[in-house]
């Protein structure tokens, strides 16, 4: 492991100059994933600032809007009774996520942030564009079971692999940050970026750029939310693959939907495609198959991979069912 400068700054003006004056520098939050990147030599930072006696922990609704602050941990939001009736697709995800001991220890700012589980990048002996750009991506003609069938491009097909990311696009979440240039605002649907040629680049962030909160607005359609995850193994597993629903049904007709994925896509993943087959029509056999082959209409699955072209299908057809109370 590399050696590297520690910080515990008190403010976030303080936080956001040592990380932003630093190439190598970056914050550490619950360190449940950097640590392992650093560990295993994937990660090579020289100064690590330590944000944990920010003054970010909280989670307040008021307005119409919940306000969870990036150091608020995974177990927290997943108790707190204004996310548990507000947004249940939220709490559900975070409850499918990881360990009891990593939802103590993890905040929610470094859980979306967290990077691909790809074998290859978390390898430093491996070839990989995402760590290092122009080297090569093994996965497009290697293991590649657990990669991308959305999103994917020449240069990398890694999962994004947060659960919490996907349920907050579903619910039209913002992500408030304060950089050197000011305090910005950045829809959930532009948080996380596609990897095209620059792989190495997983999110819209500038160096030294700190999450301070999440607000997610209060809806009756985030209140009609859920999400069902399909895993390998019924706890401490990544997505094979997930989904997330919020679901606007009145007099039978979906009047609106938000359809997330996890699991099949280089980014979380919503799909308007399979939104506009739902919307307008009742909640029915023909509409859900519809939605589940509008979904898929672009998928590049790869040698490993196919079979999530029919297993999100399938997925999406029970979590619909269940959520419209179809069954
Ligand atoms: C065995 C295991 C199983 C897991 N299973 C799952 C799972 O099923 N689903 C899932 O979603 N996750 C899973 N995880 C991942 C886990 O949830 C993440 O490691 C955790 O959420 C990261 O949060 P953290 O606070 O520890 O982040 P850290 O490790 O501290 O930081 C992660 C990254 O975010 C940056 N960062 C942190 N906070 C901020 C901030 N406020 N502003 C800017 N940058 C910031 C850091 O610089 C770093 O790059 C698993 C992890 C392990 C070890
Ligand atoms: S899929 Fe992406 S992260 Fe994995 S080896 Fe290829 S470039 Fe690296």
């Amino acid at each position: 492991m590399k050696a590297f400068d520690y910080a515990r700054p008190a403010t976030a003006e303080e936080a956001v100059r040592l990380v932003a004056e630093r190439p190598g520098a970056c914050f550490i939050a619950g360190g449940t994933d950097l640590l392992n990147l650093m560990k295993d030599g994937a990660g090579t930072h020289d100064r690590v600032v330590d944000i944990n006696a920010l003054p970010l922990a909280d989670v307040v609704s008021s307005d119409g809007v919940i306000r969870i602050g990036a150091l608020a941990r995974m177990r927290e939001v997943a108790e707190h009774p204004a996310v548990r009736r507000a947004l249940p697709v939220v709490a559900q995800a975070l409850l499918a996520s990881a360990s009891p001991q990593v939802r103590n220890m993890a905040a929610v700012g470094g859980n979306i942030l967290q990077r691909t589980r790809c074998g290859y990048f978390r390898d430093a002996g491996s070839p990989c564009n995402k760590r290092t750009p122009g080297s090569g991506c093994p996965a497009l003609d290697g293991q590649n079971r657990a990669h991308a069938i959305l999103g994917g491009s020449d240069q990398c097909i890694a999962v994004h692999p947060s659960d919490l990311a996907v349920a907050l696009l579903a619910v039209d979440a913002t992500i408030v940050t304060q950089s050197p240039t000011g305090a910005r605002r950045i829809p959930m649907g532009e948080f996380h970026r596609l990897p095209g040629s620059t792989p190495e680049r997983d999110t819209a962030l500038t160096h030294g750029e700190l999450i301070v909160g999440i607000e997610v607005p209060v809806t009756a359609m985030a209140a009609t939310s859920g999400y069902l995850k399909l895993r390998d193994r019924t706890t401490f597993e990544f997505a094979v693959v997930a989904v997330a629903a919020a679901l606007d049904v009145r007099g039978g007709i979906v009047r609106d939907a938000r359809l997330t994925f996890g699991g099949i896509a280089t980014t979380p993943w919503r799909s308007p495609e399979a939104e506009a087959a739902l919307r307008g029509h009742p909640l029915s056999d023909t509409t859900i198959a519809a939605a589940g082959r509008a979904l898929v209409r672009d998928a590049r699955t790869r040698e490993s991979n196919a079979f999530k072209a029919d297993l999100v299908q399938r997925a999406l057809d029970g979590h619909l069912r269940e959520l419209g109370g179809m069954r």
